[in-house]
């Protein structure tokens, strides 16, 4: 049980603080550990640096990071986007030719551990322990926060991925996007943590927009007591107060995809009866979480189906809040959408085509969407920018093959 119990306290470690102390103070910023110049980008990976938002090319500079307008200096590539210098006649940058009339745009999320893809692998609880091998990913996910933002549905980058994320094809969309996202989810964030996730967004006025995702999907009624749970008034506040915040920074031009709570009895549904790799039920693990503290979501991984069912009503509700605001509010320097969060969908097509449904639900936790999971959410998130918001993704860029023959992989990431 030694290892179940240090499971429990990595997820009242990851969770306690912001889910699940009402009234507390929020932990749902969280900047980069080396940052010379203070502009919140980094040139390292973990501890909130490129693997949270585009890897940094000047870290004594604060001008320099992803996301402004470099099109008048070609000496130096101040968005770090890899594309830089003067055409052979000298008349205009490489910025000015491939990039200003482009529409270029960043990607970016403020959302939760979900948003975050928080994970745990597997070996971790394995009885034998790690191999060598395994370590340097093990201290590489708690720089992290036991988070994978760089196998994230909506920022990824990481080259296992193979394109399925929001930021890579825009990125093929348009190779001038090379390096603009950022990841500001924080584990347990809801949707009161938005107005404190903007101050942590790198965004002037001027800068180039954004395409951004609002996804707090469960927090808000992920809480001890069922009372406790985000009241739709509440809710509907907390959620106007981000976006007003969010339309003081964010570049004129941007758009936003607000999304809707999952239901998360699905969750139980499909586990509640299979085996935990600790070899206990599900049922059992989540009981055994209840009573370490280590639950992240007491009202829907737990036997009472009444909680469950409650919970899962009030996650309705919201989800139609943001529905109605969506719909309803118009700000000055984006346009929203709302889309509903597609779990459900998901898992009807994977059924459908016969798999196994644990397959889309984190093996360790039992709880967050699994990394295939992202990798689907990518794909029907796309589609629906595609079809049904195409204003969002932006132009494909003419200049993308002249890019790719210039700047090669732009510095990669
Ligand atoms: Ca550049």
């Amino acid at each position: 049980m030694r290892t179940a119990w240090i499971l429990a306290i990595l997820l009242a470690v990851s969770f306690f603080p912001a889910a699940q102390v009402p009234g507390e103070r929020e932990e749902s910023i969280h900047r980069p550990l080396v940052d010379l110049d203070g502009d919140l980008y980094a040139p390292e990976a973990g501890f909130r640096g490129s693997d949270w938002k585009g890897r940094d090319s000047d870290d004594l500079d604060a001008s320099v990071h992803p996301g402004v307008w470099d099109s008048e200096n070609g000496m130096f590539d101040d968005n770090c986007n890899g594309i830089h210098g003067w055409t052979p006649d000298g008349y205009q940058t490489y910025e000015e030719k491939f990039c200003k009339d482009s529409q270029p745009r960043g990607v970016v999320i403020f959302g939760d551990s979900a948003a975050a893809a928080f994970h745990i692998p597997k070996q971790w609880v394995k009885d034998k322990g790690l191999t060598p091998a395994y370590r340097e990913l093990v201290v590489r996910d708690v720089h992290n926060e036991m988070d994978w933002p760089q196998k994230s549905w909506a920022t990824g980058f990481d080259p296992s991925i193979e394109g399925r994320s929001i930021y890579l094809r825009m990125r093929e969309r348009n190779l001038a996007n090379h390096r603009d996202y950022q990841n500001l989810a924080v584990n347990g964030a809801k949707a009161r943590s938005l107005v404190e996730q903007v101050t942590n967004f790198q965004r002037r006025p001027g800068d180039i927009p954004v395409l951004a995702f609002i996804a707090y999907i469960g927090n808000d009624v992920c809480k001890k007591n069922i009372e406790d749970m985000t009241k739709t008034e509440e809710f509907r506040d907390q959620l106007l107060q981000g976006l007003a915040a969010l339309d003081a920074k964010i570049p004129a031009g941007s758009h936003v995809l607000l999304m809707g709570l999952v239901d998360g009895r699905i969750l139980w549904n499909v586990m509640s009866e299979r085996m935990h790799p600790l070899g206990i039920t599900y049922a059992e693990f989540y009981e055994f979480l209840h009573e370490s503290q280590g639950n992240p979501c007491r009202t829907w991984l737990t036997s009472d189906k009444a909680s469950r069912d409650r919970a899962s009503e009030r996650a309705r509700e919201l989800s139609s809040v943001a529905r109605q605001i969506a719909a309803e509010r118009k700000y000055t320097n984006f346009e929203m959408a709302y889309m509903d969060f597609p779990l459900e969908r998901i898992f009807t097509e994977w059924l459908a085509q016969g798999k196994d449904p644990a397959e889309l639900i984190e093996s360790v936790d039992g709880f967050h969407p699994s990394h295939t999971t992202h990798r689907l959410l990518a794909d029907i998130v796309w589609e629906e920018l595609t079809l049904r918001h195409p204003s969002f993704v932006g132009p494909v860029n003419p200049h993308n093959d002249a890019i790719r023959a210039q700047f090669g992989d732009q510095g990669g990431h």
